[in-house]
Parts: structure tokens; sequence; C-alpha cells
């Protein structure tokens, strides 16, 4: 076994939650490492990697010199939300929210990742990977990691361990933590498709029985798809040829959507993700805390996730910012603090998600007869309206009404 390394705080997981959490402690001065199981690979190539980040995501990775390094990215102006077979659609427009000129942005993981990755390389950050990580000791007085790198054993050490090991996390295993949550038996189709007219940054939600389809503006013009199906309509959306996907994309979108983007004319490869809730029981167990999907992985209905990991990593930098935390980050009263700063913030995104899946998607007669009026019908709803361009800009979770 090689000779132990020591430092302040180890994170497990080096995806975009991890691998900015590093980058922010790094500038804190602490001593970080990465523990992280793949070769980090940037490929943009994969359809799969695409997601919306609302104003405080990107507010976070300016300040980090990450978002002037992603290019252009594709930008949400309007919502469109619609039923099949319903009548009536709701239109949710930024212009009705003074203070903001976008709900948010459109990016691929894969550029999203690369600047990441230069400024930790650019850091003193110590990257382990891809290594496995064999066993955790969390002691009174700091936490042991036994981990395999190059074929060899090597135990590290560290006052804080973080889990940002996404939604199966080994980590919060280890830790012992438990989650709530179900699997909504379903699957997340995801792909990039092309439309015969311009998308005029318009994103659209088509509530469908088996789950929302969901149609993201990227910057080059076309949009990504990520549409909730049953596991039997998954197994054959994803055998199918282009020309039958796209068919059955067309039905799914129905009239309406199709009737403002114009025909489908082209359709990249697609890759699929089970849908489920998971809330970890608590995000802090010793000195291990959890961040990222590892404590919270929501439907993504609402477009959340990454945006709540985010909000993750801002908390426990703020505890881990103070006099006290310098003296050992991995103290209970640093742990538990974040841990009570993010459960609001986790179940109110977690409760809107669900609602929104209820609400379009509910059979109960009430509902239905009001959605069957027409989907403005549901939005005169007090407040509704309000709430929805409130998360959906990410302001619901900021207390403002500005720019983060
Ligand atoms: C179809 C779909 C669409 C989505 N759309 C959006 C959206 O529009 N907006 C939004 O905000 N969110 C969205 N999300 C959610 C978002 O993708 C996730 O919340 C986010 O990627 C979580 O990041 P993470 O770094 O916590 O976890 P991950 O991205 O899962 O990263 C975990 C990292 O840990 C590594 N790892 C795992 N296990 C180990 C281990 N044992 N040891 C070492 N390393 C390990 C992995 O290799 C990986 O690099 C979507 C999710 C899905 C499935």
């Amino acid at each position: 076994m090689k000779q132990r390394d020591d430092f302040d705080i180890v994170i497990v997981g080096g995806g975009a939650v991890g691998a900015t959490l590093a980058l922010e402690l790094e500038r804190l001065a602490y001593r970080v490492a990465v523990v992280e199981m793949r070769t980090p690979s940037f490929e943009s190539v994969s359809p799969e990697r695409v997601i919306a980040l609302n104003y405080g995501s990107r507010a976070h990775l300016e300040k980090l010199g990450v978002w002037q390094e992603l290019g252009e990215t594709g930008r949400i102006t309007q919502i469109m939300v619609s039923e099949v077979g319903n009548r009536g659609r709701a239109d949710l427009d930024v212009s009705e929210m003074t203070s903001l000129s976008e709900f948010g942005y459109v990016v691929e993981m894969g550029p999203l990742l690369a600047p990441i990755y230069k400024a930790l390389e650019a850091s003193s950050v110590r990257l382990f990977s891809p290594a496995t990580v064999l066993d955790v000791d969390n002691g009174d007085d700091g936490v042991t990691l036994r981990l395999r790198l190059d074929g060899e054993e090597q135990q590290i050490r560290a006052a804080l361990l973080v889990g940002a090991d996404g939604t199966n996390s080994q980590i919060r295993r280890m830790a012992g933590i438990e989650t709530r949550g179900w699997d909504y038996n379903r699957f997340g189709i995801v792909a990039s498709v092309a439309c015969a007219r311009a998308h005029g940054e318009v994103a659209y939600e088509c509530f469908r029985n088996a789950g929302p389809l969901a149609f993201l503006p990227l910057a080059d013009g076309r949009f990504s798809i990520v549409w909730a199906v049953t596991p039997a309509e998954a197994a054959q959306l994803l055998e199918m040829d282009d020309e039958r996907f796209t068919t059955a994309l067309r039905k799914a979108a129905g009239p309406d959507v199709i009737s403002q983007t114009g025909d489908i004319v082209g359709v990249s490869g697609r890759g699929v993700f089970p849908l489920e809730l998971t809330v970890a029981s608590s995000y802090a167990a010793g000195r291990i805390a959890l961040v990222g999907n590892a404590a919270h992985t929501v439907h993504p209905v609402a477009g959340q996730g990454m945006n709540l990991g985010l909000r993750d990593v801002d908390a426990l930098v703020t505890m881990l910012e103070s006099d006290l935390a310098r003296q050992d980050p991995g103290q209970s009263i640093i742990l538990q603090g974040y841990a009570e700063k993010r459960r609001a913030d986790v179940l109110a995104v977690a409760g809107f998600t669900e609602s929104m899946l209820h609400v379009f998607g509910s059979s109960v007669p009430g509902v239905k007869w009001l959605r069957g009026r027409g989907l403005d019908a549901l939005l005169s709803l007090p407040r509704l309206k309000e709430k929805l361009l409130r998360q959906a800009s990410g302001l619901g979770q900021m207390g403002g009404d500005g720019h983060a």
C-alpha cells in the first residue's frame, strides 16, 4: 500500500456538483481531493447530457469564471405548457417578470464540465481518477478512505468527506444514511431534434398520460427533448429507427406543439435514464456530508436537479467559510448547520415537482375538469402561475425577484 495522503476535505464524485464544490473549497485555501471512478470525459456529442440551468446557477458559475467559458448557451424566454388530448394551452412569458430577461439557459454537460475541469487542473486540487472507494472509516477525529487507484491500494484521510457520487451514492450507503422516495416506473428518453422552424427560445412542456415531454431550445437551433415514458414504451422507442421514432415523437408532442415548432426533421442518437425521487433522510452523518444527487434526485419535469445541487454547494461553502470551520471542517456543528440550511429548499423543490406531476397528470375528476376547461383556467388558480414562473426561473428558491 502507498503512503497515506492527508487532506482537509475529500469529495467522492467529480460530476458537475462535486467538481464545482472542489473548486470553491480550494479557493477558500482548503487542501482538497476529488475521487472519481471514471476518467473525466467532456465529449459534447452525447445528446443526453443537456440541462436547463436557472439564474442562480448562472450566477454561481459566473463567480467561478466557468460560465464565461461556456460559449453560446440556449436561452428560454417563453414556456408553452400543453396537454395532449385536452384543449387549451398556457404560455409563460418572461416579460411577465420584469426583473428577468430569460427563465434560464440550456447547456450541454460536456461543455459545462470542460471549463470546470480546466480550472481544477490549474488548481491544487488532487484528482484520484479512475479510482474505487473500497471502504470508509467515519471516525470521531477524521475520515479514512481506502482506495484502489492504478491497481494499487491507497489510503487517504480528511477532516470532512463529501459524497457527491450521484443518485446511487456509495458514500451515502457507507454513511448509513437512508433514503425516502419512489421509483416512478418511468424512464426519461433524451435526444436532440431538429424542427422545421426556428425555436425562438421557446421551451415546450407537453403533459401526457405516461408523463411529461419537454422540448428545450439549444444554442444551435435544435431542441433537446426529455420524454418520460413507461418501461415498455422506453424499450420500444430505443429500438426504433429514426423515422419511426420521429413519428412516435410527433404524436406524443401533439399538434399544438408541432404547429409551433414545425415538423421534426432530424433526430440524434438517444439516451435513457430511470426516473426516481430519492431524498436522503439526512444530509450529514458523522464527518460525512452529501451534496447533489447523492442527497436528492428529483423528477426532471421541472429541470431542478442540478440547480438544487449547486445550491447545496453554496450552502456548504458558506458554512465552511467560517473561522470555526477552519479549525475543523468536519465537526458536527458545521455539517448539521449545512443539513439544516438545505432541508427546506430540497423539500420545497421535491414538493413542487411532485405537485406539477400530479396537477398535470392527475385523473382526479375536479382537477381533470379544470384542465379540460383549458390550461389557462388551471393557471388562473390563485398564485399557481406566479409560482410556476418563479420556480421556472429559480427565483422561487432565491427569495428575491432580481438577479442572484
Ligand atoms: C433526463 C434528465 C434530465 C435532467 N434535466 C435537468 C435540467 O434540465 N436541469 C437541472 O437542473 N437538472 C436536470 N437533471 C438533473 C441533473 O442532471 C442532476 O441533478 C445532476 O447531474 C447531478 O449532478 P451530480 O454531480 O450530483 O451527480 P452526477 O452527475 O450523477 O455525478 C456523480 C459523479 O460521481 C461519480 N461517481 C459515482 N459513484 C462513484 C463512486 N462510488 N466513487 C467515485 N465516483 C463516483 C460519477 O462517475 C459522476 O462523475 C436531469 C436529470 C435527468 C435524468
